[in-house]
């Protein structure tokens, strides 16, 4: 056998069972990967090679029987290695979210989507680098350095699930998960070439999610190909009694019938004018209208215009709430309850050591902008302000879901930028997010996949969202647009 990284997770999960290979020589195959790759890409904050090598025995056990022909079922990812995002929790491996203030925490449970793919018989391969608390859009925000773009070293993965965007593309894990607040799912999937679901808010438990702006926060999945996007969403989605916002309603199958598009025919995909602005970058306006063109001329989907009128108001909105909830769920990291105590007189001067010393620059940014627009006096003309906004937002893709079924969008303005060219200057940051905020503060899924390249090679994606709960749409239209083109297929030389 070749390199087994190099496989599909449908051949890889197929060749486990046949015993073409053990869970202990692909685990070994990814880590050694990881070991050639890391110190140029550093997509890991903690590598848990030994752990996975154990977990990897233990799938072999398992498998064993089956291999020579017992039909005990077997949980369905039995023997996969996966890459989790640093701000979930793995019992028992540390949990820094990015962050100094967590520098220590080994968190001594597991979030119900990491329970949930243990169950389905993952091997953990580590934890991934993350932008600090999961605010930002480049990963140089971690406080553990930043990772690099596999398809350029000198650029950023995006964020803040950079870590497992590149770990992904450059095939160290053949799946992760990664957390979309603002686009934290989409934006690095489309700067690193990979498929990437922002689910619905509350389809997935955030139970063990270090939370960030909790009205937003839902935790995703990157893998190569919707398909295989698709398989990790249909374990870790569904209703959790310890997230209160989980809904209690049937995950649907995300294939019912797997290869058949003819039930696509019927669709509608609107294009709303609002997100082909002024700034984005031609290549990648020419790639997702190019990827629209597919759909219609060759999926025979039907493609109209829609409008979102209130577009352009989401980065302020967003930029008021996700500060404003941060700054309240980051209110326990003061060296009491959370995060190291250090020395000082008064009670006070410890919380302000603590977080003075243990939070970052742009995490202090947002705790202070969210303190402020909460803070008497001002919570009328901003916080409640915008949350009124959000409703328009939400009305938005209301009424635009009466019209069609999809809506096909660009992901990002430009492709990936350079390592610290958005150095000092946190609106050009914000700036990248216009086009994928809309989806969280409207609570709809959205899907990303890779469309295309710019003039440098640097992978283009585009997204499609649906309406809440539609997630199995979006699968089954990317999936067909895979099948018949090869962009989901290149892989960065690395
Ligand atoms: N880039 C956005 C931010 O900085 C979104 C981050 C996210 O989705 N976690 O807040």
């Amino acid at each position: 056998m070749s390199d087994l990284t190099e496989l599909t997770l449908p051949q890889t999960l197929h060749a486990l069972r046949e015993g073409e290979f053990t869970s202990l020589e692909l685990t070994r195959a990814y880590l050694a990967r990881i070991e050639r790759l890391e110190p140029d890409l550093h997509a890991f904050i903690t590598l848990a090679a030994e752990q996975a090598l154990e977990q990897a025995r233990l799938a072999d056990r398992r498998l064993q029987p089956n291999r020579r022909g017992a039909k005990t079922p077997l949980p369905p990812l039995t023997g996969l290695p996966v890459a989790i995002k640093d701000v979930l929790c793995v019992q028992g491996l540390p949990c820094t979210a990015g962050s100094r203030m967590l520098e220590n925490y080994i968190p001594p449970f597991n979030a119900t989507v990491v329970e949930r793919l243990l169950a389905a018989g993952v091997i953990i391969l580590g934890k991934t680098n993350t932008d600090e608390f999961a605010m930002g859009s480049s990963t140089e925000n971690s406080a553990y350095g930043v990772t690099r773009n596999p398809w350029d070293p000198q650029r950023v993965p995006g964020g803040s699930s950079g870590g497992s965007a590149a770990a992904v593309a450059a095939r160290l894990a053949p799946v992760a998960l990664g957390t979309d607040t603002g686009g934290s799912v989409r934006q690095p999937a489309s700067f690193c070439g990979v498929t990437g679901i922002k689910p619905t808010y509350g389809r997935v438990s955030r139970y063990g999610l270090i939370a960030y702006g909790s009205s937003l926060d839902v935790v995703g999945v990157l893998g190569h190909s919707a398909a295989e996007v698709a398989m990790l969403y249909r374990l870790i989605a569904g209703h959790d009694l310890r997230d209160a916002t989980t809904l209690d309603l049937p995950v649907d199958e995300p294939f019912p019938s797997v290869s058949d598009h003819s039930s696509l025919k019927t669709l509608r995909i609107g294009v709303p004018d609002e997100y082909f602005i002024q700034g984005i970058q031609p290549a990648v306006e020419a790639a997702v209208r190019q990827a629209i063109q597919v759909f219609q001329n060759d999926l025979h989907i039907e493609v109209l215009p829609v409008s979102l009128p209130h577009t352009e108001y989401a980065l302020p909105v967003y930029y008021l709430l996700a500060p404003a909830e941060a700054s309240a769920n980051l209110a326990r990291f003061d060296g009491i309850r959370y995060g190291p105590r250090l020395p000082a007189e008064a009670l006070w001067d410890v919380y302000c050591q603590t977080r003075g010393e243990k939070f970052g620059p742009e995490v202090k940014r947002r705790i202070m902008l969210g303190t402020y627009a909460l803070s008497a006096g001002y919570y009328d003309a901003y916080y409640a302000q915008a949350q009124k906004v959000r409703t328009l937002i939400r009305r938005d893709f209301e009424r635009a879901f009466e019209q069609v079924d999809l809506i096909a969008a660009p992901i990002a303005p430009t492709t990936a930028f350079r390592i610290g060219e958005h150095g000092d200057d946190p609106l050009a940051m914000y700036l990248e997010d216009v086009f994928t905020l809309p989806a969280n503060l409207a609570g709809v899924p959205g899907l990303a996949f890779p469309v295309g390249f710019d003039p440098q090679g640097l992978p283009v994606g585009m997204q499609l969202m649906g309406r809440h709960y539609q997630e199995p749409l979006l699968f089954q239209a990317a999936h067909a647009y895979q099948q018949i083109t090869a962009w989901h297929l290149q892989s960065p030389a690395v």
